[in-house]
C-alpha cells in the first residue's frame, strides 16, 4: 500500500501510533482472518510511546501493577514474561519505569506484525494529519487522509487515536508573558526543564500526576538545590499504591440521579469496608468498572456538577502513585525541598527575570517570587483544542465535541457521531476521545479492551 494508493479495500488508517493507536493496530493484526493493509499515522517516534512512555527518567514508573498493565486482557502475564526475558525481574505487583513500557508496546505490535497471516501487513507514516474527508466510491464509502506535508492516503476504515489535548497554560492569553524564558508551559517537550538552573526555585501549577513527575526530574537528583512551590485548587495530591495487592470488592453500586448520591454512595462502601478492617481501594478498582454505566445514567447537568465538585477527588483515589513514587515524593517534602498546599494562581506577572505569583488562598493571598513556573496542569485544554485535524472534522461536521467538551461525540460501539446525528461505521474512535461517553477512558486497560472490541468487530473474529 502506498500514500495515495485507490484501493482502500481492507485498508485501516489509524491516526496516532501512542499506546492507543499501537493496541489497536496489534489486535487487528492478531485477530485478521483476511488480507489487512494496517497503516499507522503519526510524525512521533517511536510507535507506542506516546508522551506517557516516552520519558527517559528511570523514576518515572508506571501509575498501576505490572499485572494491569498487559497488552492483552486475556493474558495478565504478557508484561511480566517478556520484561522477564529481557532480563527485568518484574513481579506482579511491580511498578515498571515507563520507559521500559513504551519499549514492551514495541514488542507488542512487532509481535503482532511478525504472526500476522502473511497477506497481511502494517506500514507506518511519519505524517501529522491535518484533513479527513469522505468519499464517495463504487466500492462504499471510503476516507481520504490529508498530511502536514502534503501527501495523502485512501482508507476504508480510520481510527481516531489522538490521545488528550496538549496542555494549555493558566497564562497562555497573556500577551505580556509571552516569551519570558522563565515559563514553561508543556513540561513533555522534550528537554523543557533542561534550563532550570541548579539553584533555581520552582512553582508547579498543580497538584497531579504531572507535577509528581517534573518534581522528581528537577529535585529528585540530589545534585542540585532547587526549591519546589506545588498548588493547585485543592492542594490534593495523588494516594498511593498499596505495596501489597488489596482484595477486590465484590460489591455493585446502584446507579445514583445525582452527582451527589453517587459520590456519597462511592464513600460509604468506602468506609464500610475500611471499618471491616479492608481497603478502600478495593471499592475503587471494582467501581472503575462501572465508571460508564454510573456516568452515563446521570443527567448531563449532574455530569457537569460531578466533574465540578468530585472528579478531583476521585482522580486522587483513583490515579494513584507508585510506593517508590510516593516513598520519593514524600522524601522531598520532608526534606523542605518540595513545599505542596492549596491555592489559584490569580495572576503572574514578569519581576526582571524573576516571576511573581498571586496565589488565592482561603485565608488570605500569597506571592511567591520564583524563576520558574511549570504548568503541570495536564491536559486541560478541552477538545478539539488546538489540533488541525479535530478542528477541521468539527468544522466539516464529521466529528462533534461532546456536550461537556471532554471528548468527541460517539455511540455505543465508539463510532464517529457526525453534525447530523448519524454515526458513521468507518470512522471509530479510542482512547482520550471517549471520555465524554465513558468518562474512564485513559487508562490502558480501558484502552486495551477498546482495541481488542474494534479489532474483533473490523475482522469479524469471534468475542
Ligand atoms: C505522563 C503520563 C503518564 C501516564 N502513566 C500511565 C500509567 O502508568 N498507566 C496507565 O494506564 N496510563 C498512564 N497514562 C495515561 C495514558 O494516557 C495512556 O496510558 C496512554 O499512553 C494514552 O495513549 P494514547 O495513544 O491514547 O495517547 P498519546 O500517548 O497522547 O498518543 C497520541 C499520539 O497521537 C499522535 N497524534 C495526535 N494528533 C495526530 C494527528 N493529527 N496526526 C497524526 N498523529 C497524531 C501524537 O503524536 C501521539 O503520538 C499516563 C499519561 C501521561 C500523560
Amino acid at each position: 500500500m502506498r500514500a495515495g494508493s485507490a484501493c482502500p479495500d481492507g485498508t485501516i488508517a489509524v491516526i496516532g501510533g501512542g499506546a492507543s493507536g499501537v493496541l489497536v493496530a496489534a489486535h487487528l493484526l492478531r485477530a485478521a482472518r483476511q488480507p489487512l493493509d494496517v497503516v499507522i499515522v503519526d510524525s512521533r517516534a517511536p510507535l507506542g510511546a506516546g508522551v506517557a512512555y516516552s520519558t527517559g527518567d528511570a523514576r518515572h514508573l508506571v501509575n498501576s501493577p505490572s499485572c494491569e498493565m498487559s497488552a492483552f486482557g486475556d493474558r495478565p502475564g504478557d508484561l511480566i514474561g517478556w520484561a522477564c526475558a529481557q532480563g527485568c525481574e518484574v513481579a506482579r505487583s511491580d511498578f515498571v519505569p515507563r520507559s521500559l513500557y513504551g519499549r514492551y508496546l514495541s514488542h507488542v505490535l512487532a509481535e503482532a506484525r511478525r504472526q500476522t497471516n502473511s497477506a497481511s501487513g502494517l506500514s507506518w507514516f511519519r505524517e501529522d494529519v491535518v484533513a479527513l474527508t469522505r468519499q464517495s466510491r463504487p466500492d462504499g464509502t471510503a476516507f481520504v487522509l490529508g498530511f502536514a506535508g502534503g501527501g495523502h492516503l485512501d482508507a476504508g476504515h480510520v481510527v481516531i487515536a489522538v490521545g488528550p489535548p496538549s496542555p494549555r497554560a493558566p497564562w497562555s492569553g497573556d500577551a505580556e508573558l509571552i516569551g519570558h524564558p522563565g515559563l514553561i508551559e508543556d513540561p513533555w517537550e522534550p528537554r523543557s526543564l533542561d534550563r532550570i538552573g541548579p539553584k533555581a526555585s520552582v512553582l508547579l501549577v498543580g497538584t497531579g500526576l504531572t507535577m509528581v513527575d517534573v518534581a522528581l526530574t528537577i529535585a529528585g537528583g540530589g545534585t542540585n538545590e532547587r526549591s519546589l512551590y506545588a498548588r493547585s485548587r485543592h492542594g490534593l495530591l495523588p494516594l498511593a499504591h498499596r505495596t501489597t495487592p488489596v482484595e477486590a470488592w465484590r460489591g455493585r453500586l446502584e446507579t445514583a440521579e445525582t452527582a451527589r448520591e453517587l459520590v456519597r454512595a462511592i464513600r460509604v462502601e468506602a468506609e464500610k469496608i475500611e471499618f471491616a478492617g479492608g481497603d478502600w481501594r478495593s471499592v475503587v478498582a471494582t467501581v472503575r468498572r462501572q465508571v460508564p454505566e454510573l456516568w452515563s445514567a446521570l443527567p448531563v447537568a449532574e455530569q457537569r456538577r460531578l466533574l465540578r465538585l468530585g472528579l478531583r477527588y476521585w482522580e486522587v483515589h483513583r490515579h494513584r502513585m507508585a510506593p517508590a513514587v510516593d516513598a520519593a515524593l514524600t522524601r522531598l517534602r520532608q526534606g523542605g525541598r518540595l513545599d505542596v498546599g492549596p491555592g489559584r494562581l490569580l495572576a503572574l506577572s514578569a519581576r526582571g527575570a524573576k516571576l511573581r505569583a498571586q496565589i488565592g488562598r482561603a485565608r488570605g493571598d500569597e506571592v511567591l517570587d520564583v524563576d520558574v513556573v511549570v504548568n503541570c496542569t495536564g491536559a486541560t485544554g478541552g477538545y478539539p483544542g488546538g489540533s488541525r485535524l479535530l478542528g477541521q472534522l468539527v468544522r466539516t461536521g464529521l466529528a462533534t465535541v461532546d456536550g461537556l467538551g471532554l471528548g468527541l461525540e460517539v455511540d455505543e460501539h465508539g463510532d464517529l457521531v457526525g453534525a447530523d446525528g448519524a454515526s458513521d461505521p468507518g470512522l471509530h474512535v479510542v482512547g482520550w476521545a471517549r471520555r465524554g461517553q465513558l468518562l474512564e477512558s485513559t487508562a490502558i486497560p480501558e484502552i486495551r479492551a477498546q482495541a481488542e472490541r474494534l479489532a474483533r468487530r473490523l475482522t469479524g473474529a469471534h468475542p
